[in-house]
């Protein structure tokens, strides 16, 4: 063994010396992947577990042992700079660009999608040539230009990510955009949050002060690093004395409550996004042209003209017209027991007959027809009788079934325990 060993080229010899040295420092080194997660799936203390290692992902022939004495320049492209004239700023010939635009595809498709503000990382050997360009596509992705025997070639470098989960909860003294923010959600999150309730509460007008809510969420991390927030897992809300619970369900990649029933519903509570509106309605005021206390029939949005309403659910618009009264307004049926009024839009973008999704624009807010100040009137009828939008009973939602329901219950009930987990750690901090 040792003789065939000695009798191989002196190259072969070393490359087998150094990969033996990369393999033992990983076996003893490098943190396990597992120790990163703390997903529900724990390891069991004192039980071996191997650690595999993929020969194939050890790439030898491509491992380009001379990069680690490369000398590395990096370059911001500038504004309107293509690769040519970025080559030419940084004293590289156009010879150098066609002979890479020219080995591989992508490359060239890499090269012409130049934007201003990516940075490229230019890798030269002692003769200075070039023999590596990277470009951080994101923290875990590199893209790659290698010369290669025969011109470049390119490779994507993907490092691993892992997930942890991070706890976020409020009570809602001002405003729950203000709250959100202060418990550590991003814009996003804040987002993804109201869109997750939103069947069931109405951001815009029903938020009250004492309202609380509590976030398990996960995090991404990359190399033991927090790189970004994935998604939310499991959510608590709190409104008005109602608590509602939403699961994410790994499987359709919906929400449920506890019990498998879908958090998403035939209808949205509310037909605006409830960060443009501005003031919540007194029922008890008097109309504004005819001077009397009356009823109101429907639920009044102040909000900035031209901000777009949503269809509150599938139907199909049965009036898009305009009168002194109503203004431009915009009427759709949603099945023989519902139907959804707007009132005083500024525009109009659906037509008579059409059929609409829910969320589906239809329309922008204004101060058309009878009013003094532009906001959206909406009402919810149901078999032709008025009702409070925020508070009539909706259809029953769709429920899981079977062994998908088992399964999410399952995994619902773990999620929920980590939700309280997460908040009893907070309290006693
Ligand atoms: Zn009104």
């Amino acid at each position: 063994m040792l003789s065939i060993f000695a009798r191989l080229p002196w190259i072969h010899r070393a490359l087998i010396a150094f990969f033996s040295a990369v393999i033992v420092i990983a076996l003893f080194f490098l943190p396990d992947a597992n120790e990163l997660r703390n997903t529900e799936n724990q390891l069991e203390v004192g039980r071996h577990y191997p650690l595999t290692i993929n020969m194939e992902a050890l790439d030898i022939t491509n491992t380009a042992v001379p990069v680690a004495v490369l000398r590395w320049e990096k370059h911001t492209v500038k504004s309107g700079e293509s690769a040519a004239l970025l080559f030419k700023r940084i004293g590289l010939s156009p010879r150098l660009l066609h002979q890479l635009v020219t080995s591989d595809k992508e490359i060239e498709k890499q090269l012409t999608r130049l934007r201003p503000g990516d940075v490229l990382s230019f890798g030269f050997d002692e003769n200075s040539d070039l023999i590596q360009i990277t470009r951080k596509i994101s923290a875990f992705e590199t893209y790659k230009i290698t010369r290669s025997d025969s011109g470049f070639s390119s490779s994507i470098d993907k490092k691993e990510v892992n997930y942890q989960y991070n706890y976020a909860e409020a009570s809602i003294t001002s405003n729950f955009w203000n709250a959100a923010v202060g418990a550590g959600l991003t814009a996003n999150q804040i987002m993804e949050l109201a869109g997750i309730f939103g069947w069931d509460i109405d951001f815009a007008l029903d938020i009250r002060s004492n309202d609380s809510f509590r976030v398990l969420y996960q995090e991404k991390v990359v190399e033991g690093e927090v790189i970004g927030r994935g998604r939310i897992i499991a959510a608590m809300f709190t409104n008005q004395g109602d608590t509602f619970k939403a699961i994410y369900d790994d499987k359709s990649g919906n929400y449920y409550d506890q019990d498998g029933r879908a958090m998403k519903k035939a209808f949205l509570r509310s037909p605006v996004d409830f960060r443009r509106v501005t003031s919540n309605f007194n029922p008890n005021r008097r109309h504004p042209v005819t001077g009397k206390v009356r009823a109101h029939r429907g639920t009044d949005y102040a909000a900035p003209v031209g901000t777009p309403i949503w269809a509150a659910g599938d139907g199909i618009v049965t009036k898009s017209s305009y009168n002194q009264f109503n203004g431009n307004y915009v009427f759709i049926k949603h099945s023989n027991t519902y139907i959804t009024k707007y009132l005083h839009l500024k525009r109009r973008s659906v037509k008579q007959g059409q059929r609409v999704k829910q969320g589906q624009t239809i329309g922008t807010l204004g101060g058309t027809g009878r009013v003094t100040g532009p906001h959206l009137h909406y009402e919810f009828l149901v078999n032709g009788v008025h009702k409070n939008p925020r508070t009539v009973k909706l259809p029953q939602s769709k429920s899981l079934t079977g062994k998908a329901k088992q399964t999410f219950i399952a995994n619902a009930k773990i999620r929920l325990d980590n939700l309280e987990r997460y908040g009893q750690l907070l309290a006693t901090r």
